[in-house]
């Protein structure tokens, strides 16, 4: 006996596995709870992610030099505090010496820093994965990005493209369970997209603007933590604790309100960012596999993170997590698919301050001019082969994040 929908009594062919949902009315379709908001200013935040999908891109804008101007802002912060911190010490009464460690402290935290590669990142070199870099250089020349100089395999559902050390070394960090659920040619249009990052003026990977982001972050965590970390709070133990509670909070303020503004002013560009990435990846992967990998994030991709967080754990270790992920993916029926497709147009215009819902960014690869693949997915199969000789460590910390997750 099939379920019918209490709203409009289609039926409902449920699997029990997914939440019961109806396909001609839409009830259920995202059950509660509702999945978290994160907005900052949302209406605000709503009209520019709208505006700017409709407005089209363009290469230079106010916001741009806004963001810079914050930006720089942030770095002569950083340099007062220094200045003087340094001041205060030589002035030599109990308070300015303080005073002037805090300072000094705040300086050095927020100093400009350029990111390094994780101790533990699966790295993968040319001599590990030529036929790897083969592909990434083919796509990067038609990006126009630079070489790529390591690669970065994770156990997360995301790629991304970043700079670290003062050589701005180009990394790229690829999800080995994002890999497996693209077909090839959308793992093409994936790679187009990450590395037109690093030739359209992204402003968060730059030097000015993504040292401020780092500095801010940092003085943000120091403000939070109530222990360790913070090196006055020693001193400030003497003064009282209610004393330290009170800046401690007051600096919490003003850096999430200046934090927050200058995600604001850079979310136009770095959204903009993303808009050129995709049509980039039109341009390399073709229109088709370019619109299916943004199908995919709200498809198939939370389907398998749901798979990897809730199911690992019931995995035994000598049976391989990635197969098992992929059989179970085999198994979903189309209309979870479809479901979570819908769902995601309803959960308003989220923003994770990094990219435009991928269903906006889905509608304006399918206006742009159609394309034929530039870039085809031939020798995907020895890529894959590459991949899967570290397969198995990346499985292993997989496995070890979730159980530390659950035992927290
Ligand atoms: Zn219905
Ligand atoms: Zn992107």
């Amino acid at each position: 006996m099939s379920a019918l929908c209490p709203e409009c009594s289609a039926p409902l062919d449920a699997d029990p596995r997914f939440v019961a949902w109806c396909a001609s009315c839409d009830w259920n379709l995202l059950p509660p709870p509702a999945p978290p908001q994160r907005l900052i200013l949302p209406r605000l935040q709503e009209r520019l992610v709208r505006g700017l999908h409709e407005s089209g891109i363009d290469r230079f804008s106010l916001a741009r030099l806004a963001s810079y101007a914050l930006a720089l802002l942030v770095h002569l912060l950083t340099l007062g505090f220094l200045v003087t911190g340094i001041w205060l010490l030589f002035v030599f009464t109990f308070a300015s010496v303080c005073v002037g460690v805090v300072l000094v402290g705040l300086s050095w935290l927020m100093r400009p820093r350029f990111g390094r590669l994780p101790g533990d990142a699966e790295v993968l070199t040319r001599q590990d994965a030529p036929r790897l870099y083969q592909l990434l250089d083919e796509i990067g020349a038609r990006a126009g990005a630079p070489r790529t100089d390591v690669v970065v395999l994770t156990g997360d559902m995301n790629a991304g493209y970043g700079t670290y050390g003062l050589r701005r070394r180009r990394m790229l960090t690829l999800g080995y369970p994002m890999w497996l659920v693209f077909t090839p040619q959308e793992r093409i249009a994936l790679l187009g997209h990450e590395l037109a990052h690093s030739s359209n003026g992204d402003n968060r990977q730059g030097i000015v603007v993504g040292t401020a982001f780092r500095a801010l972050a940092e003085l943000r965590s120091a403000a939070r933590s109530d222990r360790e970390a913070v090196p006055e709070h020693g001193l400030l133990v003497l003064v009282g604790n209610w004393v330290s509670q009170v800046v401690l909070w007051l600096l919490r303020v003003a850096v999430g309100g200046f934090d927050t503004v200058l995600q604001l002013v850079n979310l136009r560009s770095s959204q903009r960012a993303e808009y050129r990435a995709d049509a980039m990846s039109v341009e390399i992967a073709g229109t088709v596999a370019a619109a299916s990998s943004l199908d995919a994030h709200d498809t198939r991709c939370g389907v398998a993170s749901s798979f990897l967080e809730t199911r690992t754990m019931a995995i035994p270790r000598d049976e391989s997590l990635w197969e098992a992920m992929q059989a179970y993916m085999a198994s979903i029926p189309e209309s979870e698919f479809e479901r979570r497709r819908r769902g995601a147009r309803l959960v308003s215009l989220r923003v994770d301050a990094t990219h435009p819902p991928s269903y906006l960014r889905h509608e304006y690869v399918l206006g742009l001019p159609y394309r034929e693949p530039a870039v085809t997915a031939a020798g995907m199969g020895e890529i894959d082969r590459e991949l899967e000789v570290r397969s198995g460590r990346v499985e292993r910390e997989l496995r070890d994040d979730i159980r530390a997750t659950l035992y927290q």
